[in-house]
């Protein structure tokens, strides 16, 4: 719905800044040559501007700068004043596409002195980049002697201005559009960049480049009330397209994605947003140059936001943007999906969450972000696609053209543009090769997970929407062993209440039919923020108030949450866990918090769970040492071996030096979990694991070696693993292993996996 944004004409700003465009506007196109008009716009600026000096910096091949015109500075400085991007004051605007205000340049500790310009008699600077296509092709600035504040509207007028020259810029008057091209000589060579492992996996295809920004046709509107319709009726249409994403999309069904996309419309209808697109109408430009002008704007803030929250909400906003422009050319589908390629991989600086459905994903094979991070809603949802990604991959978008090949390599972190020909040929080979592993798991999908000695093993998957839980039925697993619900709090725009946390548990049992789903509580802290809950400094966040703790001390929170489990799980087999629990008090404690919900749903009447299962997760050394009384009250355990691992080696899980340091094969990590092992046997209360070593297939048969019968893993790796499974001889296996735990080895990983080969374990 457009906003009743008054499209006032009195503003005496836009009055001023009309005046100022039409000005430049009519000297643009005066028959003089190029030199002279350029000449004649500087001067009409300094005037407006009421400045000393005004001088227009266009980009040159090589990444410089150089002075085309200026009033003020000396004239025999104009083009022999060269700036490489990102040097002095003039060069920062421009490798920061921000504007810079200073009523004292010279002091700043990026100003570099010209002596050619004689600019040493003014104090003052105020420099605007010239963008177009978000690119910047210039820098605009405006100096004067006196220690002068320019203000925020003066910045604005510069900037609109600014776009408008960009225009002549581009135009190819003044330098030869080649020297524009986004990639000096490097956009034919092979190249390999890395960027941060988000999902596994590896892709390969034509490179997309999601669609940063769109042409702008006119800069200046011929008819102003016109541009405010224009923008009303893209408006209005994008609203439309929202909607039908959310109706139809494969993912948007009513669960965490609904939510995401109710949280973008809300920007989407955010009054001030669609205000300030207005106004910058009102100032004279088109509906389209309007909108650039307000995303430049807000990429320039959006630099200098540090809360991660916010930033996301920015690209949201950013992402908008580009929709709305697409309207406004007319555009309907985002993607041209008819016309994609089979196989592609999505390059972004960043992505919005509505972006990723705006492309086939049946035809996406990887995605690669120049920015992004591991919280972003489109690398949640990319990771439980199980599409490999990477994120803040620097300089992707420069070096990039669309269709160009790409390989993505996600468990590497790497990737290779325009690959050789013997690079293309490996990665077909490695894709090929993973193609008919799956497609091998699949013809034992229905099979039951049993060793050749007949032992069952249970393979169930972890979760954290509701995709992974579809994701279950399709492996063949026994069902979620594993649901971190704090993904769900993760990809909303705040805190869900009691009404939606009950929806998405529904939502999660109905989708796994019959099959037995693990809950476990809300685990935030150490590395998983909530967007909207700041986090306090810790000096050790993985040893610090996290998970349990946190919810036992906030119990009004973790009771709402187990209230809305035991409302969701009405008549049907409840099963909760609750991580990091590091004593029989603190599961007491948490256990007691359950029981009081349920009394208090059953008192009002409501349908209780068909049966009630309370685990507790083993993360903490110590608790295994209080297995005895602990199993007393608890009815099963699961050992979160992520974080058990980190604290029996004091290791933090996240540091790159210490990923190969210690190995989970040790005899003292078997050794330990053996005890854990033998504690639930002898009370007979089962256990499983749930970390990510059970999904590999040498570790998985490591731990059935010593006596687990249930492991919890990615849904990708349940085929190999039912492979190891179907392979096995328990027998044989625990004879070789269980005397060698008392051993002093590093690792009995080699060992291992010398007797899998020798006796055709599938490892
Ligand atoms: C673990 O620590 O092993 C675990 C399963 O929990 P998370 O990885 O979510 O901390
Ligand atoms: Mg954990």
């Amino acid at each position: 719905m457009p906003s009743d944004t008054t499209h006032s004409d009195g503003d005496h700003r836009a009055q001023a800044l009309r005046r100022l465009l039409a000005q430049v506007r009519a000297t643009m196109a005066e028959s003089q040559n190029v030199q002279q008009r350029l000449d004649r716009i500087v001067e009409v600026i300094a005037v407006d501007m009421v400045a000393e000096v005004c001088s227009l910096y266009v980009r040159r091949a090589g990444d410089l700068l150089e002075l085309f015109a200026s009033q003020g500075l000396r004239s025999d400085a104009v083009h022999n004043t060269h700036l490489r991007i990102g040097e002095g004051l003039v060069g920062d605007i421009a490798a920061h596409a921000r504007p810079l205000a200073l009523s004292d340049a010279q002091s700043h500790p990026n100003f570099a002195y010209r002596p050619e310009t004689g600019e040493e008699r003014f104090h003052s600077l105020m420099g605007v980049p010239a963008i177009r296509n978000g690119r910047v092709v210039g820098v605009l600035v405006v100096q004067n002697q006196t220690q002068r504040h320019y203000t925020e509207e003066e910045i604005e007028i510069m900037e609109t201005v600014a776009m408008v020259l960009a225009e002549m810029v581009v135009g190819g008057e003044l330098v030869d559009r080649a020297e524009l091209s986004p990639v000096d000589g490097l956009g034919t060579l092979p190249l390999r960049l890395e960027g941060l492992r988000l999902h596994g996996g590896l892709g390969m295809g034509k490179a997309i480049i999601h669609q940063a920004f769109y042409r702008v046709d006119e800069v200046v509107a011929e008819n102003i009330t016109e541009q405010h319709e224009l923008l009303d009726a893209a408006y209005l249409a994008m609203h439309g397209e929202l909607d039908t994403i959310m109706s139809t999309s494969e993912l948007a069904e009513a669960g965490e994605h609904r939510d995401i996309m109710e949280a973008y419309r809300m920007i989407a209808n955010d009054a001030g947003w669609f205000k300030k697109l207005h106004g910058a109408i009102d100032t004279g430009l088109t509906a389209q140059a309007a909108i650039e002008r307000v995303q430049n704007d807000l990429k320039s803030r959006m630099s200098q936001i540090a809360d991660p929250y916010l930033r996301e909400r920015a690209h949201d906003i950013e992402d908008l943007g580009i929709r709305l422009m697409r309207h406004l050319h007319g555009d309907k589908n985002a993607s041209g999906n008819n016309s994609l390629p089979d196989h592609i991989v999505l390059v972004a600086r960043s992505l919005g969450p509505a972006q990723l459905f705006d492309y086939d994903v049946s035809r996406l094979r990887a995605v690669v972000l120049e920015e992004g991070t591991p919280n972003s809603h489109a690398a949640i949802i990319a990771r439980a696609l199980d599409i490999p990604v990477i994120a803040q991959v620097k300089g992707i978008m420069a070096r990039l053209e669309h269709h160009d090949l790409i390989v993505v390599d996600g468990d590497a972190a790497s990737i290779f543009l325009r690959p050789g020909e013997d690079v293309q040929q490996t990665f077909k080979e490695a894709i090929e090769e993973r193609g008919k592993q799956v497609r091998a798991y699949d013809t034992f999908r229905d099979w039951p997970s049993r060793t050749k000695d007949d032992v069952d093993v249970t393979l169930s998957v972890n979760a954290g929407l509701l995709v992974d839980v579809r994701r279950a039925h399709e492996t063949g697993a026994a069902g979620v062993g594993l649901f971190r619900t704090e993904v769900s709090f993760m990809v909303r725009p705040e805190f869900p209440n009691v009404d939606e946390q009950e929806f998405i548990y529904r939502k999660i049992f109905d989708t796994a039919k019959d099959q037995p789903v693990v809950f476990r509580t809300l685990d935030v802290g150490g590395d998983k923020i909530l967007p909207y809950w700041e986090p306090e400094f810790e000096e050790n966040p993985a040893m610090g108030w996290r998970s349990i703790r946190i919810s036992l001390d906030h119990p009004a929170m973790l009771r709402e949450q187990l209230r809305a489990l035991v409302r969701a799980a009405a008549g049907r087999e409840l099963r909760v866990m609750f991580p990091m629990i590091s004593n029989v008090h603190e599961f007491k404690a948490a256990r007691a918090l359950l029981e009081i919900e349920l009394e208090r749903h059953c008192s009002r009447s409501g349908k209780p769970p068909a049966k009630l299962v309370v685990g507790a997760m083993l993360e903490v050394p110590a608790l295994g040492f209080q297995l005895e009384p602990l199993l007393e009250c608890c009815d099963f355990i699961s050992i979160g071996s992520n974080d058990l691992m980190q604290f029996l080696f004091a290791r933090d899980r996240g540091n790159p030096h210490l990923v190969e340091r210690y190995d989970t094969l040790s005899p003292s990590v078997l050794s330990y979990l053996r005890m854990i092992v033998q504690g639930c046997e002898k009370k007979g209360k089962p256990l499983s694991l749930c970390g990510e070593m059970a999904g590999y297939p040498i570790e998985a048969m490591a731990l059935i070696g010593i006596g687990f019968r249930h492991l919890s893993m990615v849904s990708s790796s349940i085929g190999p693993v039912k492979a190891m499974v179907l392979s096995l001889d328990i027998n044989s296996l625990e004879n070789y292993l269980l005397p060698m735990l008392s051993a002093g080895d590093l690792s009995l990983r080699s060992k291992l996996r010398c007797f899998a080969l020798d006796h055709g374990f599938a490892i």
